[in-house]
């Protein structure tokens, strides 16, 4: 593996472990406003991301690339509200993608077949990403985020969990 592919993949692998750091974080300040659903929710997204950080660390090693662990800085922990978190988790969504069609662009650019076949994984995986935190964010500002529509959110995203990679479609 080219050592500008190996770069970009330790790179994405340390992300990921930054995503799964932000949704625990969220995780904690929803729980901490008494939504125990949307914390579910969130911590869910905290195990996907790792899972997600797994995948990229068993392909560095299976192409014989060293894993490198970068620093993992301290995420933000306050938010307005539930509307606003969920603001900050399209955009950051959003920027993964960006992240993530730029390395698919360097392997292609490197003739690099195994990681873009790989990386196939994770565009469509923040296809998926981005539909369902935007229709989370719509739903959450039909109700205004509040009162008797957010508590039944609340108990629907008390309902989602986490399934590891293999057994995703
Ligand atoms: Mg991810």
């Amino acid at each position: 593996m080219k050592d500008t592919i190996l770069k970009e993949l330790n790179k994405q692998l340390n992300n990921e472990l930054c995503s799964a750091y932000l949704y625990l974080s969220m995780s904690a300040y929803l729980q901490s406003q008494n939504l125990s659903g949307f914390s579910n929710w969130m911590k869910v997204q905290f195990e996907e991301e790792q899972a997600h950080a797994m995948k990229i660390y068993q392909f560095i090693i299976d192409r014989g690339g060293k894993v490198e662990l970068a620093d993992i800085p301290s995420p933000i922990q306050k938010w307005t509200n539930v509307i606003d978190v969920f603001e900050h988790v399209v955009k950051h969504e959003g920027e993964v993608s960006e992240t993530i069609n730029n390395i698919m662009n360097i392997s292609y650019k490197e003739n690099d077949h195994a990681t873009a076949s790989m990386l196939q994984w994770f565009i469509n995986e923040q296809v998926e990403e981005e539909a369902n935190v935007s229709d989370v964010l719509s739903r959450l500002k039909m109700i205004d985020g509040k009162g008797t529509g957010l508590f039944i959110m609340d108990s629907e995203m008390k309902t989602r969990k986490f399934q590891p990679i293999a057994q995703q479609k």
